[in-house]
């Protein structure tokens, strides 16, 4: 509306000077000609004077006060040139501009307040002047061109609004077509970017994501604490050659932060923008190097800290553009998260490598260990029973010292077996399994052996042995024999009042089973399914542990029990309303399986059936 008032203020300008000559010569009298000239200069001044007017106060107000003032000056030359030429005529302009400027309804009322100071001043001047005698055709016309004026107007104005609404509907749906692409490639840009959790990956998404809606080159830089400055991890663009030679001049000396366009970012936590005129000292954002023309730089944040920056650049033009400025925005703003998790993906890894590597020189500490000690073992085992026959043979009969002996022997064994099961639990730990080689036995004959030896060592105890003659079976005898040991064992010493143990075995389908029940402390529920735990012992009701052990045997035995593709498990004994039941089922003929998760070694198989003949 103001630029359109400023156009009418030049044209009425340009009008003076048209009418000025003709009023100057058809002028009647040379003493009235000040007058005309007083007139036209008054109105080139407040054509000149519209603009400045405009500025200051609303467009409106300034249009009724030029309209007023243009009547006066219209109704002033008819006075003064009334008789010479038609001036009247004048009157025509002032109504189409009011038409124009304020429509159909004021330009009806402006032809009639004009025709009615028409009429004033040529019924002041002469009564017998000829305007006199025309002046119904004359009042008639004005008043037609305010009719005529006002509809033209208003189609002209009708038509100029369709258009401008046409327009700014146009302008409506180009500005929306942009927004939902500009949404659908930043919701596609923040899929993309979480898309890995490699670092690397991350950052390169990123640059490839954001280099078809930015400048022409667009760099990815990630900050390194240490160094405090900005290390360039990607780049793409429009124009991939310039971004690629971007990230390599940037590579060679990483920006620091504060310095130039892109340490700046990062350091007021900004968007910091500047072009070819800007260069810091030492360019070091590469402005002139690349030759480029301009940089926005824009900090990547997550989590409240700083992830790094994203800068795009371009060739040409002084600034980057407005959409290029929402767009660089939007993106650091996705990117932000996507490098937090990258980066708390490495540094998860990195702790993950650091306790595997501390986890294994553990395990091999154990190994050693468990080997060293199995050595003396051994010879303290041979010599003691070397010393004991040696005795035997000489006294002839019961001895202290060969008591003394016994005793040794039997601590010895039970060290022996704890470093066994140590170095069972260290293989399970490197390998993920223990190794079994099978063979065919009969498992009925092993039990009853088992529970022959458990007899003998505790006289006192009620075992008993429910199994069929034969249980032919294609297992690993020893390992399955450990087991048997392990669930008597413990039966015996976790009912330390005595009560009766009760081994049953029986063929099931494909498979035999075999249980071991006692009437002992038994297990609470909520424990059961983690006594197959490494070092896993249940405590008291205060928390005390009231039997001695380390908490392996049932690992082991679970261990091998899985190793023969089959399963062990524990229950309250509902027979006898005490104690706990442990059992386990194997294939008849064991099919080992393969255990997970074991990286190549280079090593043999974690465990390799080797079948022994016979
Ligand atoms: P250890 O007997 O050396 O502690 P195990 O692995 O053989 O290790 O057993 C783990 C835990 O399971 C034991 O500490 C004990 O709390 C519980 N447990 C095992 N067998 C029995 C059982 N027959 N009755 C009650 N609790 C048992």
């Amino acid at each position: 509306m103001r630029a359109q008032e400023r156009q009418l203020a030049w044209v009425r300008f340009g009008m003076v000077l048209v009418v000025a000559p003709f009023l100057l010569i058809y002028a009647p009298l040379a003493e009235l000609r000040p007058i005309l000239f007083i007139v036209l200069g008054v109105v080139a001044a407040w054509s000149g004077a519209i603009p400045w007017l405009l500025s200051r106060f609303p467009s409106r107000e300034v249009g009724i006060v030029t309209t007023a003032l243009d009547m006066a000056a219209v109704s002033v030359v008819v006075y003064v040139a009334g008789d010479r030429i038609d001036a009247y005529l004048f009157y025509g302009l002032v109504i189409l501009g009011t038409a124009l400027r304020f429509g159909l309804g004021a330009s009806i009322w402006s032809s009639i307040v004009m025709s009615g100071l028409y009429a004033a001043v040529v019924i002041s001047m002469q009564p017998d002047d000829i305007a006199l005698q025309r002046l119904e055709v004359r009042v008639a016309y004005i008043v037609g061109i305010g009719v005529i004026a006002g509809l033209f107007s208003r189609v002209v104005i009708q038509r100029a609004m369709d258009n401008a609404r046409l327009q700014q509907r146009l302008t409506e749906d180009e500005r929306e077509a942009d927004r939902v692409r500009e949404r659908e490639v930043l919701s596609r840009l923040g899929r993309d970017f979480g898309a890995s959790l490699e670092r690397d990956a991350t950052s390169q998404a990123i640059a490839v994501g954001a280099a078809p809606v930015l400048g022409d080159a667009t760099l990815v830089t990630v900050i390194d604490d240490a160094a405090r400055c900005l290390v360039p991890v990607a780049a793409d663009g429009r124009d991939p050659e310039l971004a690629s030679r971007w990230q390599a001049h940037l590579a060679g000396r990483p920006p620091r932060l504060g310095e130039g366009i892109i340490g700046r970012a990062a350091a007021t936590v900004a968007t910091v923008e500047g072009g070819i005129d800007t260069v810091a000292a030492g360019d070091p954002d590469g402005l002139r190097g690349v030759e480029l023309a301009w940089i926005l730089a824009v900090p990547i944040l997550a989590g409240g800290r700083l992830q790094g920056v994203l800068a795009t650049s371009g060739r040409e033009g002084d600034r980057a553009p407005a959409d290029v400025r929402r767009l660089a925005d939007a993106v650091a703003e996705r990117a932000g998260p996507a490098l937090q998790n990258a980066q708390l993906w490495s540094d998860l890894q990195e702790r993950m490598a650091r306790e595997q590597a501390a986890q294994r020189i553990k395990d091999d500490f154990l190994s050693i260990v468990s080997h060293e000690l199995r050595t003396p073992l051994t010879s303290i085992q041979g010599y003691s029973q070397l010393l004991e026959g040696r005795l035997r043979a000489d006294l002839a009969g019961e001895s202290k010292e060969m008591a003394h002996l016994r005793v040794i022997r039997s601590q010895v064994g039970r060290m022996r077996r704890l470093v066994d099961d140590l170095l069972d639990v260290s293989r399970i730990d490197r390998r993920g399994a223990v190794s079994i080689e099978t063979t065919d036995f009969n498992l009925a004959e092993d039990l009853r052996e088992a529970v022959g030896r458990l007899e003998r060592e505790h006289s006192d105890r009620d075992i008993s042995l429910d199994a069929p003659d034969t249980l032919a079976i294609h297992a690993d005898r020893d390992r399955i024999d450990q087991v048997v040991s392990n669930l008597l064992e413990n039966a015996v010493k976790y009912s330390p009042d005595g009560g009766p143990i009760r081994v049953v075995a029986e063929r099931r389908g494909a498979e035999v089973e075999v249980r071991v029940s006692d009437t002992g402390v038994g297990i609470p529920e909520e424990h059961r399914a983690n006594v197959f735990e490494r070092f896993y012992q249940a405590d008291d009701d205060a928390g005390r542990r009231r039997f001695g052990g380390l908490g392996l045997g049932l690992y082991i035995s679970r261990a091998i029990i899985d190793a023969h593709g089959g399963r062990i498990w524990v229950a309250a004994n509902d027979e006898t309303g005490r104690g706990s039941v442990f059992g386990f089922r194997i294939p008849r003929v064991a099919m080992p399986l393969a255990p997970m998760g074991i990286e190549p070694t280079g090593e043999p198989p974690p465990f390799v059936m080797r079948n022994r003949p016979g």
